[in-house]
């Protein structure tokens, strides 16, 4: 288990509910990329919560079938999800890591030409 400490209550976060569901966003927040299991985490002062202890890969990725309907399917058994949002950095890394894969895969197409 982590151990993480609230910066501002200076206490530490206490296990909230293992088992959460994390729907990693992405197409400007209007499709699911991933989904996750992780566990949610409490500060037993101040009640912010935050989400950690990812798993290495998500339970199911958006070429592997349909998370929409798997995240209403969680939602409708009781399920908890909580939505990553894709920001405007992380969009920016990603559309960067993009054209680079691209860039790659270019340079190696001309060379077999
Ligand atoms: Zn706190």
């Amino acid at each position: 288990m982590p151990k993480m400490i609230c910066t501002k209550c200076q206490v530490g976060f206490r296990p909230e509910k293992n088992g959460v569901f994390v729907a990693e966003m992405f197409e400007d927040n209007q499709k699911i990329y991933a989904v996750w299991h992780a566990d949610l985490w409490k500060c037993p002062v101040c009640g912010i919560e935050v989400v950690a202890g990812f798993g290495n890969n998500p339970i199911k990725e958006h070429y592997q079938g349909d998370l929409e309907s798997m995240i209403a399917k969680i939602k409708e058994k009781g399920g908890t999800v909580i939505y990553d949002r894709e920001s405007a950095m992380r969009k920016r890394e990603f559309n960067e890591h993009f054209e680079k894969e691209w860039r790659k895969f270019i340079h190696y197409e001309n060379q077999r030409a």
